[in-house]
């Protein structure tokens, strides 16, 4: 919305100064603008129109390629790393101070961008070439989440320790590509079904903004207003480890140290990270939405809004599942590639115990070198159960505090002005307002089970919920576009 008011100011500016005329185009978004919502003389709601009609409705992009303006023109170079913390300032004034003197110093260690270098290839032309390698995957059916594709063994875009989903958020959120020229692209070279789950998450990016566009403080301030009073129970000492990737739970570490290291990771360790520090350390989604914001090179304000207040409770829509650290770390990452790969510290362990090293026998891990508080953290918290309650209790004290909010089926409702009220979805357990009902779904509740630890990568219940995350995602859109 600051952006729309910016570019108001300078609108009139340029008009009466300069006596120009302003035209403006489409930009970030793929198919609809915020505020076109509702399309001129249709009852129907563009959001609740089937994504791929919408799209089909669209230009292509233009076919001869606009000039480009060079990352220098821009004057990036002058203002890069003015937020930054001194301490990483000093870091690279040492390899600024090093290329001066005419070395490279070793990028590993004094380069503390090394791995987010290595990891992308900046500008125009490497997303346009990321744009084809991903069409290349995709054509086989790599987007799929795991066990819907009619061939078995394809999919998996859940999958942590491979490269099976766009990668292609920062550029879009720069602008380095457009939307609509990665939607049309994709009609060009997919099939339907190929390409069907994507180019609808393309489309939400225009959805998420239409959301911040109507709720103009969701990155500060609870959609759902009364949870603005809700108590929360972590400690500044559990999200400082959040931050560092130093839970004890390895899943959560990795992701937590590939954030930091390139400013990335997949949208479903963003679920599990972001699960385990609301549901499990009882720590608001806002210190999740400002770190993420902080660290993440795809940070969009409309969607990480967007994407927090669900995991609180507080948005738009609700997530109607909770990621268990250890036992999504056996589905995501089943040989333990991408956590060896982010904390090498429990590179020898034996596979059924990477993503649970206090299961292991003392002999291994002494023979993987694995000291529990000394080479790898001892986990934050060890009841996760229990940790579940408390956070459950505080989101019911605050249900129970304003009934007003509560429908008949304990869906909740906030209102919209003029006497119109939205009904809003709640995860099933929150719904039954009694702390002692959590969910157990993501969570089995033997802690010491060896079939949780040995777990295949297998169609089960965790992608059937996910599929129903999707579904819910949408129809909580379809209940936005009523207004
Ligand atoms: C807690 C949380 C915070 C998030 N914060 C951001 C953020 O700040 N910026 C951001 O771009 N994405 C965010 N996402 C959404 C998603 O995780 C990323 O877009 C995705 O992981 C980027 O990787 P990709 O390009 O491989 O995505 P793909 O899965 O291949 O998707 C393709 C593109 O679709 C768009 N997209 C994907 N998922 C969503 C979504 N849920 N809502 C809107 N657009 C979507 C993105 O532009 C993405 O590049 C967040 C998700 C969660 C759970």
């Amino acid at each position: 919305p600051w952006h729309v008011t910016r570019d108001r100011e300078l609108e009139a500016a340029v008009k009466h100064s300069l006596g120009l005329e302003v035209r403006s185009f489409k930009a970030m978004v793929a198919a609809f603008e915020p505020w076109e919502v509702r399309q001129k003389g249709q009852k129907k709601d563009r959001l609740e129109d089937p994504l791929p009609s919408v799209c089909r409705q669209l230009s292509g992009p233009p076919s001869g390629w606009p000039a480009s303006v060079e990352l220098p023109d821009l004057g990036y170079g002058r203002t890069a790393g003015r937020l930054i913390p001194p301490g990483f300032r000093q870091f690279n004034e040492r390899r600024q101070a090093l290329r001066e003197a005419g070395s490279e110093g070793d990028p590993k260690t004094d380069d503390w961008a090394f791995e987010m270098r290595k990891f992308w290839k900046i500008g125009e032309h490497a997303a346009m070439e990321r744009l084809e390698e991903w069409l290349l995957d995709a054509a086989w059916g790599c987007y799929f989440p795991p066990g819907l594709h009619p061939r078995d063994d394809a999919g998996g875009r859940f999958r942590a320790d491979k490269r099976w989903t766009a990668i292609l958020s920062p550029y879009l959120r720069f602008g380095d590509l457009s939307p609509r020229y990665v939607y049309a692209r994709c009609r060009q070279t997919l099939a339907f079904d190929m390409r069907r789950l994507f180019t609808k998450r393309v489309v939400w990016r225009d959805k998420a903004y239409a959301q911040l566009y109507r709720w103009p403080e969701s990155h500060t301030t609870s959609i759902r207003g009364h949870y603005e009073q809700e108590s929360w129970s972590g400690t500044r000492l559990q999200l400082r480890r959040w931050q560092r990737g130093e839970t004890g739970f390895p899943l959560v570490d990795a992701a937590m140290r590939q954030l930091w290291k390139v400013g990335w990771m997949c949208n479903h360790l963003r679920h599990v990270t972001a699960q385990f520090l609301i549901e499990h350390l009882d720590l608001s989604w806002k210190d999740g939405f400002a770190w993420y914001d902080y660290t993440l090179v795809d940070t969009d304000v409309a969607i990480n809004a967007m994407m927090w207040q669900m995991g609180g409770h507080s948005g738009i829509g609700a997530w109607n599942f909770v990621m268990h650290p250890v036992y999504a770390g056996k589905k995501v990452d089943p040989e333990g590639a991408y956590v060896r790969r982010w904390l090498p510290e429990l590179a020898h362990l034996p596979v059924e115990y990477i993503h649970c090293p206090w299961e292991a026998p003392a002999g291994t891990r002494i023979a993987a070198n694995v000291l529990i508080n000394g080479v790898y953290r001892q986990r934050v918290i060890e009841d996760l159960l229990e940790a579940r309650r408390i956070h459950q209790r505080n989101v019911i004290a605050v249900r129970k505090r304003f009934p007003q909010y509560l429908d008949k089926d304990g869906c909740e409702v906030i209102p919209l002005g003029g006497g119109k009220v939205l009904r809003l979805e709640v995860r099933d357990d929150i719904r039954e307002n009694d702390e002692n009902k959590i969910t157990l779904l993501m969570t089995p509740d033997d802690p010491r089970s060896t079939v949780r630890r040995n777990l295949g990568f297998a169609k089960g219940v965790h992608s059937t919920l996910i599929y129903d995350e999707t579904k819910r995602f949408e129809a909580m859109y379809d209940a936005f576009g009523e207004f």
